[in-house]
């Protein structure tokens, strides 16, 4: 039952009931079963992670379903409190990292280091240790390939880090679009793209989901559901999606049009997210494992190579480019 807050919260958020029917139209081919993923991470110029994160808490309550929440260690530090009542609200807690940065600026020795930290942050807080992990911008690439390794070798069962295309911030192309399994074992859950033209958006999440005409992210829908073999459908988004009383201010990760474009735009997110999940349910990805995993396809670097690094690559900070080998079916 939705708490008496999570209600008010949610109706006083429903005014927009017009643009959350034309969304929940827009998605109307898209499957009923889906994971709702945020993002757990902080944002310049904003109110902080907290007060957004609650409001995503409450519209998943009032609409019955249950989410995955990828949270970044720096939050996971400042705000304790904010973590256990994700998991106390009973959603599935998984980590976003120890830190915002791309997986190949950073490498694997400090990679394996801060998240042996950032594991034992959140089974500290939550009482189990995360089965899940999202990269930062997506940037599990060929030029991370060590990532997965480590990953399994800490006890992780699954990441959702791979854009499976071309992408100017970070893609791995040729990488399955459908979940598959790495040779470490890991499973690995592709953001689910739409493709226009050359591009390949990921168009259920973040700046996508804000910015795409409706018309566009109905045909995206419908093609994503007609290619039949697409996969697992998530969702991803931030809490800073829905903090339309941020001040803009320049990210030092991206240019000042991408800074731009993540500030403005922000009001069309929750009615978005709510026509999402209007006759549709969410499951967290630690329910769906098991059925994910059944129909997944094994893919990536060429056994043996995976997860071996030398000291050169330990000091380095990014690993060797994996030889791949083409998907099987
Ligand atoms: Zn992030």
């Amino acid at each position: 039952m939705p708490s008496r807050s999570g209600t008010h919260t949610y109706q006083r958020e429903s005014g927009r009931t017009r643009a959350t029917e034309r969304a929940a139209h827009g998605f109307a081919a898209l499957p009923a079963l889906f994971t709702f993923t945020v993002d757990v991470e902080s944002h310049p110029g904003g109110g902080g992670a907290a007060a957004p994160t609650r409001r995503l808490l409450d519209l998943l309550e009032a609409t019955g379903s249950l989410g995955t929440f990828f949270v970044l260690d720096e939050v996971a530090r400042a705000d304790p409190a904010l973590v256990r009542e994700i998991a106390r609200r009973g959603h599935e807690v998984a980590s976003h990292g120890h830190t915002h940065r791309h997986l190949a600026a950073e490498g694997p020795a400090a990679f394996r280091t801060g998240m042996v930290a950032a594991q034992r942050r959140l089974a500290d807080l939550c009482g189990q240790a995360p089965l899940g992990y999202r990269a930062p911008y997506f940037s599990l690439t060929p030029a991370a390939g060590w990532a997965p390794g480590v990953l399994a070798e800490l006890g992780f069962a699954y990441s959702s880090s791979i854009l499976p295309a071309r992408n100017p911030l970070a893609g791995w192309p040729g990488a399955p679009s459908r979940p598959f399994r790495w040779a470490c074992g890991l499973l690995e859950l592709p953001v689910p793209v739409g493709r226009i033209g050359p591009l390949a958006l990921p168009f259920l999440g973040g700046m996508y989901l804000r910015w795409l005409p409706g018309w566009r992210l109905r045909s995206l829908s419908r093609d994503w559901a007609a290619r039949g073999d697409s996969g697992a459908l998530w969702s991803y988004c931030h809490p800073y999606d829905l903090d339309t009383a941020a001040r803009l201010v320049r990210r030092a990760d991206t240019g000042r049009l991408a800074s731009l474009m993540l500030w403005l735009n922000r009001r069309s997110t929750l009615p978005r997210l709510q026509g999402l999940l209007q006759g549709r349910t969410s499951v967290p990805f630690a329910a769906r494992l098991g059925e994910i995993g059944a129909s997944a396809v094994a893919w990536g670097p060429r056994e043996g190579s995976e997860a071996k690094y030398g000291a050169d690559d330990l000091g380095e900070g990014l690993g060797p480019s994996p030889n791949l080998t083409p998907p099987k079916a």
